[in-house]
């Protein structure tokens, strides 16, 4: 419902409203049109005229008057502006409406940011017509205006019937309807009388008196709202007076009289000595109690609700409206202010999603700096032009903008949290990983526990540096404290896992030693079967007892090394901080595995090819040299035979021996299963997964520790003494030709 521009042509200016661009306000904008229809313009005219950014530094007067009585030539010329004036030659009826224009006037007496808005076609009373625009505009005026400036010709001052009398008592009457529902607020406005064509032959003083007997008059008829009856004028209104000269025969007074009265338009304060109820100044006339406290820049919203409610002859109501105006604007402050917000806030949200989602969360570095300037920023920019509104409405629209940018910076914090979190847990094992393996590399033997408690200090520095700078102060769900507990856990953890790897590092450093301890030794005993003369052991004197004790020299090898690897497992477990219950479950998994190193040894030598070899020997030995260990020289006189028997059966009373590991004591299998011992109660999935059974210690396997401790079976020990016959007659037959032969020679 937007009135064309062409409707709008006065006095040859095309009235137009800021569709053209910002050109179009040379004359101010017209706020009300002839139809009633308010510009949205407005907003953009005190845009383009700077008062938008004023807050309430500003100040606004409206003009009454009957028409043609040289209104728009005095504000023209007070304030430099451009209203439309009525010419001498045409005479015609300007528009009907309300235009509002800045004050151009480079005067530096005058208040910063004046609005003047210049009411138009109060004039119908005469004709009874169009008295409702006069009400509305009153209204509206009156709901807007700190001044009220009222133009009137010196002869009518007395006049009780004229026309002016008529427009007072709609004023009077409007702001009791205005301000009954206002009375909080005290709204107080200024009646500024404009005596034009004075004479000076009557004294001013003589005609504000009649004035105020006319006002009193006027005030005293009115029919007062219930609660009001005995209100008085002078609770709503100041008045002040200025008499200005005929402007066509009186120019040069005029001018000087005009240049007087523009110096009035600035700040200023009730003078005390003087009579409160005609307002006396000190300084200028606008007093702060007259201002109606609107934003500038929620200004054209306020005056167009204000204005939709008139129009509609709805009650006003003006504290509602100014706490619509007030949600209006929060509203559209926090949306400015949020866009600001994004441009600081959105790349790093964006950033962190993406990392995330590639499965790498980012820490962001200076995370902290810019989360607390952008929120101090938003904060700070909403409260300068929110807090200006309805103090409750600002209030709640201030939380919401609090908790709408919280919730963001939280989401930020959270994540930069998790970051430092798992980025923290994954440098400290990989430093510790590296830490170890340069230490290995050395060679020199490195302090495991040392190298974590180090890594896990700086890993912590770490986290609170990144956490420290990440914390909004202030802020209660902005502290680490949770997480940081949560980060040393994960930290305990991994460094158990560490330790337990590293365990595993050194039990296998271990097992190495047993084997290689155990291939010397253990393959040493079977060297001595060869010789015939009871291994190692073997007492000087040659007797062979020691061959029956094969075994249990080779438990107490077994048992004795992986004593001494055991302790060394122990030890060094404990320079790392190992747990009694880890150490135990390694010393168990040490004594299996090293029964695993003995048992592959064992069979090793147990091999078909060797152990016939050994067998042989065994024999060669035995025939081929005396008790004193004499080589024989056999003699067609010797009994070569009874000699071959005996060694022979000798032998032979090995492979039984050998078939089976036995302690001689006890002709039963060592006690395995109590030597490595039940599996520990802390010992885990992982840490049985790479053990071999063993019969007899492992129940579940089916297989007996006879069994287990069974070397050489039924069917290999028939073939292995099959094969050993054949050799020993062949050493026999030879030794036989041999004395045969040495008979001959
Ligand atoms: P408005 O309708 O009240 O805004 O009056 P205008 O400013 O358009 O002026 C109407 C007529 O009054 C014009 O012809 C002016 O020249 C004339 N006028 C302006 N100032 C004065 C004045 O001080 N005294 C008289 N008598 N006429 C004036
Ligand atoms: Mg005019």
């Amino acid at each position: 419902a937007y009135t064309a521009p062409d409707k709008m042509a006065v006095n040859g200016h095309f009235a137009s409203v800021g569709q053209n661009g910002d050109a179009n306000f040379e004359n101010g904008v017209q706020v009300i049109d002839e139809d009633k229809e308010f510009n949205p313009d407005l907003a953009k005219y005190l845009n383009y005229s700077g008062v938008s950014h004023a807050g309430f530094n500003y100040h606004l007067i409206s003009v009454f008057g009957s028409q043609s009585t040289g209104k728009s030539t005095l504000l023209n010329a007070l304030f430099s502006t451009d209203f439309s004036v009525m010419s001498e030659s045409e005479r015609r009826q300007t528009t009907k409406g309300i235009w509002l224009a800045k004050n151009k006037s480079a005067s530096t007496k005058m208040a910063a940011n004046i609005l003047v808005m210049d009411v138009e076609g109060t004039d119908g009373r005469e004709r009874g017509e169009d008295q409702d625009f006069e009400r509305k505009s009153s209204l509206f005026a009156l709901a807007t205006s700190e001044v009220l400036m009222v133009n009137i010709w010196e002869h009518q001052v007395g006049l009780y019937q004229g026309a002016n009398m008529g427009l007072l008592k709609t004023v009077f009457e409007v702001n009791l309807q205005l301000f009954l529902k206002d009375r909080k607020s005290t709204s107080r406005s200024l009646l500024y009388f404009v005596i034009r064509d004075f004479l000076g032959t009557t004294p001013l003083q003589n005609l504000r008196n009649t004035l105020m007997q006319d006002l009193g008059r006027i005030w005293s008829s009115l029919s007062k709202p219930p609660g009001l009856e005995k209100s008085s004028i002078d609770d709503y209104f100041d008045f002040a007076f200025t008499a200005l000269p005929h402007k066509l025969y009186q120019p040069e007074q005029f001018k000087a009289e005009v240049a007087k009265m523009a110096t009035r338009f600035n700040e200023g304060r009730r003078d005390p000595r003087r009579d409160a109820l005609l307002g006396e100044f000190e300084g200028g006339i606008f007093l702060s109690e007259y201002h109606r406290r609107i934003p500038a820049d929620g200004f054209s919203h306020y005056a167009e609700g204000i204005w939709d409610q008139i129009v509609n002859n709805k009650d006003l109501d003006l504290p509602t409206q100014q706490e619509l105006l007030a949600q209006f604007r929060c509203d559209e402050i926090m949306r400015e202010v949020i866009v600001g917000f994004d441009v600081a806030i959105s790349p790093l949200e964006t950033q962190q999603a993406e990392a995330t989602r590639m499965g790498k969360p980012e820490v962001i570095a200076g995370l902290g700096a810019a989360t607390k300037a952008a929120r101090l920023e938003a904060i700070r920019n909403f409260e300068t032009e929110a807090s200006r509104y309805h103090k409750g409405v600002y209030q709640r629209k201030r939380t919401e903008l609090e908790s709408k940018i919280d919730t963001r910076l939280k989401a930020l914090f959270a994540s930069q949290l998790t970051a430092a979190h798992k980025d923290g847990v994954q440098q400290f094992s990989d430093a510790v990983s590296a830490a170890v393996k340069a230490g290995q590399k050395k060679g020199a033997s490195y302090d495991f526990a040392e190298i974590v408690k180090e890594q896990k200090e700086s890993a912590i520095h770490r986290f609170e540096s990144h956490a420290k700078e990440a914390v909004i102060e202030g802020l209660p769900w902005s502290n680490y404290k949770q997480e940081m507990t949560l980060y040393r856990k994960d930290l305990d953890k991994v460094s158990g896992q560490l330790r337990r790897d590293e365990m595993r590092r050194l039990a296998t450093r271990v097992e190495r030693w047993v084997r290689s301890k155990l291939n010397d030794s253990v393959g040493l005993e079977f060297n001595a079967l060869g010789s015939g003369r009871g291994g190692s052991a073997a007492p000087e004197n040659g007797d062979r007892p020691s061959e029956r004790e094969t075994w249990d020299r080779i438990w107490a090898l077994f048992t004795s090394t992986v004593q001494e690897a055991e302790k060394r497992f122990a030890d060094r477990a404990a320079s790392f901080d190992a747990s009694a219950d880890e150490v135990d479950v390694g010393i168990w998994r040490l004594r299996r595995k090293s029964w695993g190193v003995l048992r592959s040894k064992i069979d090793e030598e147990m091999m078909e090819g060797n152990l016939l070899l050994k067998l042989r020997e065994n024999f060669e030995d035995k025939f081929r040299y005396d008790e004193a260990g004499v080589p024989r020289i056999w003699r067609p006189t010797d009994d070569i035979e009874g000699i071959y028997t005996k060694a022979r059966e000798s032998t032979l009373t090995l492979i039984p021996l050998l078939a089976r590991f036995r302690l001689s004591e006890t002709g039963a299998p060592p006690p395995l299963d109590r030597w490595i011992g039940p599996t520990p109660a802390t010992a885990t999935a992982a840490d049985e997964e790479d053990l071999t059974p063993i019969g007899g210690v492992d129940e579940d396997e089916g297989k007996s520790l006879e069994e287990e401790t069974t070397i050489l079976n039924e069917a290999k020990r028939q073939d292995l003494t099959v094969r050993f016959k054949k050799a020993a007659d062949g050493v026999y037959v030879e030794a036989k030709r041999s004395a045969i032969g040495g008979m001959t020679q």
